[in-house]
């Protein structure tokens, strides 16, 4: 049986993978991309340089055998470390058995997996950029250097991002759902140099936040010394990158708010007033196929706040599902792979959409509420006591592959577990002695009841 050719939009990370897992399955794979190669070209600084990587993304880099040769190239990240101000920072593990999550360079990921996938025969066209898909013939319009091309796809698999020429095509249908709006932030990236003999100038195994309610930075570790760091601020509104506009505005701003990340940034204001100030979308569409001929993955299907540090995470989780309904079905079966992937993936994507939007919240106000704080420490003790029953919804989403749809159903139960044990005297002071266990274990019975109920 012949395969079917496979026609990728977009060399991102997602469309790279995809590329890669498809070559490993034997079938020939085109990918275009409306950007040069960026293995030739220096990098344009602001755009997000690391990223996050959890369990989701291993797991699909695992099945592409390329695990190892990545971690090699990133950082564990233990838990956050908090920065109040002037006083001692504050750190919280993410797990409870030192699980991390993973600072990863974007730039030398996606290269490393172009470059595999080219070594397995994927031929990448760049300077590609989709004007247009005809989804009934599946022909393509490029814009080249060297004027318009057209291509005509067998297979055809948009992993062209956020703003994905093939998904707009698939709005323009009958009964498509498509909703997307912008949170009131954006984001700018700012950066902590590395230190006099190349040392990393704070804690190198956390995640750096200084949360001040409506807005924050963050700090993840690159593996050259430096820290790459984002401010996400409001557009409007005082403080915001509307009122703070001048150099003045911004050092007196830093030093009032941020005054222990200042002396770590010396070009601060070289970097405001370089770095774009990016947006931050949300993306929600349904189905994320059409017919047997195409369909749209990563971004392209649903673009998310970054405030889990997930979207990454579960656009390769789409590769992997993907090719496991192929080895499941066979390559002959698209008509039900395609409808299978998308009843498992779009409420997924749904789920990390939400709990992504929540996180902010977490993220840049109750990382430094005195009660939030306490409540995690519970959920830490009740993950310790009962380690094969209780884990926190950031550990499913992080340090799992249950569903994401899964880890928001039992966020309402854990909500309600939590509520019992955060109004109860004996567990004041945030811890759960050996004795009170049977009082926990009551109650997470209840629990254990209430999520059985949920599919994981
Ligand atoms: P993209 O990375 O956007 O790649 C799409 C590719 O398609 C690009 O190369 C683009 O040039 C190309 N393209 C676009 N349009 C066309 C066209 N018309 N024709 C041809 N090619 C086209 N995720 C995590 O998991 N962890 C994190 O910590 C994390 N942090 C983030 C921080 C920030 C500030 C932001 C903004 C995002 C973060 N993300 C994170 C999300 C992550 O960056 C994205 O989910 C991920 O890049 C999606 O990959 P993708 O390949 O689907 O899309």
């Amino acid at each position: 049986m012949k395969k079917r050719e496979i026609t990728i939009l977009g060399a991102g990370l997602v469309g790279s993978l995809l590329a890669l897992l498809f070559e490993q399955r034997g079938y020939q794979v085109k990918v275009y991309e409306r950007r040069s190669d960026m293995r030739k070209n220096k990098l344009s600084a602001g755009r997000s340089i690391n990223l996050a990587m959890s369990v989701r993304g291993w797991s699909a880099l695992e099945m592409a055998g390329i695990k190892k040769e990545m971690e090699d190239i990133s950082i564990p990240m233990l838990g956050r470390e908090i920065h109040m101000g002037n006083e001692p920072t504050k750190f919280q593990y993410y797990g409870k058995n030192e699980e991390a999550i993973y600072s990863i360079s974007r730039g030398e990921l996606n290269k490393r997996l172009m470059e595999l996938a080219e070594k397995g025969g994927v031929e990448f066209f760049f300077d590609h950029k989709c004007e247009e898909v005809n989804i009934d013939t599946n022909e393509i319009t490029f814009s080249t250097q060297n004027g318009e091309s057209k291509v005509k796809a067998d297979l055809l698999i948009g992993g062209d991002g956020a703003f994905s020429a093939l998904r707009t095509a698939y709005t323009k249908k009958d009964r498509y759902n498509y909703e997307q709006f912008y949170v009131e932030h954006g984001y700018k990236e700012l950066n902590i140099p590395p230190g006099p003999n190349g040392e990393h100038l704070i804690n190198k195994e956390a995640l750096h936040i200084w949360p001040r309610k409506n807005y924050m930075v963050i700090a993840l570790p690159n593996q050259d010394g430096s820290f790459t760091c984002t401010l996400f601020f409001p557009y409007e509104g005082t403080p915001s990158f509307n009122s703070i506009k001048t150099k003045e505005d911004v050092q007196a701003f830093f030093e009032e708010q941020f005054p222990d990340a200042v002396p770590l940034m010396p070009a601060l204001l070289d970097d405001y007033f370089e770095n774009p100030t990016a947006s931050l979308v949300t993306v929600r569409c349904s189905p994320w196929y059409y017919e047997e001929k195409s369909l749209i993955i990563g971004d392209a299907a649903h673009a998310i706040v970054p405030f889990y540090g997930q979207g990454m995470n579960a656009g390769f989780e789409d590769c992997r599902i993907l090719m496991e309904l192929i080895d499941r079905h066979g390559d002959d079966k698209w008509d039900i792979i395609l409808k299978h992937y998308n009843t498992l993936r779009v409420e997924n994507g749904r789920a990390i959409s939400d709990l992504a939007l929540k996180n902010f919240i977490e993220m840049r106000d109750l990382v430094a509420d005195p009660e939030f704080l306490r409540r995690k420490k519970l959920e830490k003790e009740i993950g310790r006591l009962f380690p094969d029953r209780f884990n926190s919804v950031y550990e499913m989403v992080s340090f799992s592959n249950k569903q994401y749809s899964y880890a928001q159903d039992c966020q309402k139960a854990q909500d309600r577990l939590m509520a019992k044990v955060l109004a109860d005297p004996t567990f004041q002071n945030g811890e759960i002695d050996e004795k009170e266990k049977p009082i926990i274990e009551n109650w997470l019975r209840d629990y254990e009841e209430e999520v059985s109920a949920f599919t994981q």
